[in-house]
């Protein structure tokens, strides 16, 4: 069996890959090791940020892929209980951010794709893959019968996570990795219950917590705590009297909790982000500490850039092929930067000895003082920075 590219993972970089390389006419065939149900299913991010909109919007599927709804741009700050708003608006003419579930987005863009005649397999078992820096790299794997197939292709577009198949076939000595350890956990919590007007950010002596809409009946919570503390020591009263003390915010409506995590902050860059004829994308090669909401949004910058670069070699120019991984890098390490300070931001202007704490709330109040300030935030938030080639 041929294609001209196998995508290995069906998560948010994996179909947006799919999606823009069958859009193009392209052929390909996505190996996912779970379930459809599983995958469909998985909830972690809730926006598409405006650069990524954007890009959906120069492909002409909007409207195919994104579900939820527009987002004014107004995130809320708290500080000790008081509340400050601040407005991603940069002036520029186009569609705004949309609070999309990352599992509606997935959904939207598996059916986008299977609609368009698309070739996704799920339940591929023991994905290996073969041959990547000859012309026709090979990719093996079982079917859930127990069948043995093997494809051979031109191009392996790594999509499968930081824990994935295509990153670990690469020879040591290769990549480097730059990985980084906040030192911080988070408390992760899903619950049925009232989202926020806006996505809220909280600072307080009592730490860091957050609150943020995942659907019009659905929110996400962060709560700060010790990076190895035990998700037991969290029953569901500790976590609502946490998050109203926190928030600042007593009469909090409590909901059913349908998931509840711990995990540590980090951060983590592989350079290069190709090997061969094997290009990583997202997830795998980058992994941004949830702060600032930039994992997967820098996924699908990604999954945009390989895309349009596959399309040009099928026409015979690689010359995007070549630049991929460093123009994929740039935007990393500006949106690791982001996330980095604001992290540091929100921890430090809690619990934090008191100089940093001081310089943390001054740089907080920079943001409402100062309209340059403002405005390089919002252009970090939308995406819409002139750094990479949006
Ligand atoms: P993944 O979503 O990890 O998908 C990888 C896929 O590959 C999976 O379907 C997996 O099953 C499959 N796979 C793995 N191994 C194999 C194999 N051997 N063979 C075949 N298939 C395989 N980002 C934001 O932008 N904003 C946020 O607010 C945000 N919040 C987050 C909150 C939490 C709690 C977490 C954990 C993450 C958050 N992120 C957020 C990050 C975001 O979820 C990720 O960046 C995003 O999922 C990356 O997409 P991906 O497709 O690269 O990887």
């Amino acid at each position: 069996e041929s294609t001209t590219v196998v995508v290995i993972g069906a998560g948010p970089a994996g179909m947006a890959v799919a999606t823009l390389l069958r859009h193009s006419g392209i052929d390909c065939v996505v190996l996912e090791r779970r379930s459809r149900d599983h995958v469909a299913q998985r909830q972690r991010a809730g926006i598409v940020e405006t650069r990524a909109v954007r890009m959906f919007d120069s492909w002409g599927l909007t409207d195919r892929v994104l579900g939820g709804v527009p987002y004014d741009g107004i995130l809320e700050f708290r500080v000790d209980g008081r509340s400050r708003l601040v407005s991603d608006s940069d002036g520029s003419d186009g569609p705004p951010a949309r609070l999309c579930p990352q599992q509606v987005l997935v959904q939207k863009l598996t059916a986008t794709y299977l609609e368009d005649g698309g070739d996704l397999r799920f339940e591929a078992a023991d994905v290996s893959l073969h041959d990547l820096t000859g012309d026709r790299p090979t990719v093996r794997y079982r079917t859930a019968d127990g069948t043995s197939r093997t494809i051979t292709c031109d191009f392996v577009a790594g999509c499968d996570g930081d824990h994935g198949v295509s990153r670990r076939t690469v020879p040591d000595g290769v990549l480097t990795a730059y990985a980084f350890d906040h030192g911080i956990g988070w408390l992760t919590v899903l619950a049925d219950a009232p989202p926020p007007a806006h996505p809220l950010l909280a600072a307080g002596r009592e730490g860091f917590a957050a609150h943020f809409p995942r659907g019009p009946r659905a929110s996400r919570y962060y709560l700060q705590c010790p990076p190895d503390d035990d998700p037991d020591a969290w029953p569901e009263a500790r976590v609502w009297d946490a998050l109203r003390t926190r928030l600042g915010d007593p009469g909090l409506v409590s909901g059913p909790i349908t998931d509840r995590e711990i995990f540590r902050l980090r951060s983590l860059v592989h350079d290069p982000m190709r090997y061969g004829r094997l290009f990583l994308v997202g997830d795998a090669a980058h992994i941004v500490s949830p702060m600032g909401g930039k994992g997967m949004n820098l996924a699908l910058y990604d999954a945009d850039l390989f895309a349009r670069a596959v399309r040009d070699s099928v026409q015979g120019d690689d010359t995007a092929l070549h630049t991929y991984s460093a123009r994929c890098l740039r935007r990393v390490w500006n949106d690791q930067e982001f996330s980095h300070w604001l992290t540091r931001t929100l921890h430090d202007a809690g619990d934090a000895e008191p100089f940093l704490r001081n310089l943390a709330r001054a740089r907080l109040d920079r943001l409402f003082t100062s309209p340059a300030a403002a405005s390089a935030f919002a252009e970090l938030m939308t995406g819409l920075d002139p750094t990479g080639d949006a």
